[in-house]
């Protein structure tokens, strides 16, 4: 545990505070991987700030162009909201693999951001429903796509201090699938991860974005097969060739959990699967 935990009550109150805390702090939201990580002794800090329940950071709300999620918000309330199934199919295909329920209870979105793990399985989902971060330092904010946020395994753009405030989903009518392979069907951490988002028109693709877990330093977004889907038929030939093309996106590592090369073999299947699904 830190020497010192604060809990500012409000995103002001958290600005003025920080400059007096030790330089070694952290964020704390549900405290799912920090606190793992603590009693692990594998990340120590003088000073946990908990922001589980900073009112800037709740809430799932509609504007014209996107569902905008609040990064405080459990995963567990996202499986509840209405706004979260209509508009992203591929997040609620995903949150039944996301831990246990219990878990998914204090789990955030922001967290599961925060800790840049390439086997996020919130984050995967979201990459691949194209979503944008929302991020804030001091009062000064800014957006960016949030495939761009992480720049190695738990290493992302966050300056010092810069607290993720939400998540924007543009809203469009789209399908999406999550399917994760791990070492049990249930509550492990996935040995390779496949997210699809598709607009489908007359039984062809009009556009896909395709997201990959545990098969690089990041959670990663596949360009080109997502840019080859586009235009052609969603059939069982199509899922082939896709199948085929994104083992050549993927970098995948061998470690305790599975091996470089059948990693790469389960991302051609999992998104031949993935994709099937959309066409029935
Ligand atoms: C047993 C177990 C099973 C798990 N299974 C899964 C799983 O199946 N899938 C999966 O994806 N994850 C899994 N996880 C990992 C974890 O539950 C998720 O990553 C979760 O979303 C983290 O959210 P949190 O709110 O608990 O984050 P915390 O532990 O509070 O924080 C995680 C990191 O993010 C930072 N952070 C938190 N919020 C913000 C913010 N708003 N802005 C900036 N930085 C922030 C913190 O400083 C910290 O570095 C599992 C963890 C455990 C212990």
């Amino acid at each position: 545990m830190p020497d010192i935990i604060v809990k500012p009550a409000s995103l002001k109150e958290l600005w003025k505070t920080l400059p007096g805390l030790p330089a070694a702090r952290r964020y704390l939201a549900g405290g799912t991987d920090i606190v793992t990580a603590d009693n692990a002794g594998v990340e120590r800090s003088e000073c946990w700030v908990d922001i589980s329940d900073l009112p800037e950071l709740a809430g799932v709300e509609e504007t014209a162009a996107a569902l905008v999620i609040g990064a405080g918000e459990k995963i567990s309330g996202l499986e509840r909201s209405a706004a979260v199934r209509r508009w992203c199919p591929v997040l609620v295909s995903a949150i039944p693999h996301f831990a246990s329920p219990s878990l998914r209870n204090m789990a955030t979105l922001g967290g599961n951001a925060g800790n840049a793990s390439p086997c996020a399985d919130g984050v995967c989902a979201l990459v691949a429903e194209g979503a944008f971060v929302r991020l804030e330092l001091k009062g000064k904010r800014r957006r960016l796509p949030l495939k761009d946020l992480f720049t190695g395994p738990k290493r992302t753009a966050l300056r010092r201090d810069e607290l993720i405030t939400a998540f924007e989903v543009p809203k469009r009518r789209h399908a999406g699938a999550y399917l994760k392979l791990g070492p049990r069907s249930y509550f492990g951490i996935s040995k390779a991860a496949v997210a699809v988002a598709a607009e489908l028109e007359r039984g062809a693709v009009k556009s896909a974005s395709v997201a990959l877990g545990s098969v690089a330093p990041v959670p990663l977004y596949a360009a080109g097969v997502s840019a080859w889907l586009a235009g052609r038929p969603l059939s069982a030939g199509t899922a082939v060739e896709a199948a085929a093309r994104v083992k050549a996106e993927v970098s995948p590592i061998t470690d305790a959990r599975s091996e470089a090369e059948y990693r790469r073999e389960m991302c051609g299947v999992l998104l031949e699967r993935a994709l099937l699904s959309l066409a029935r």
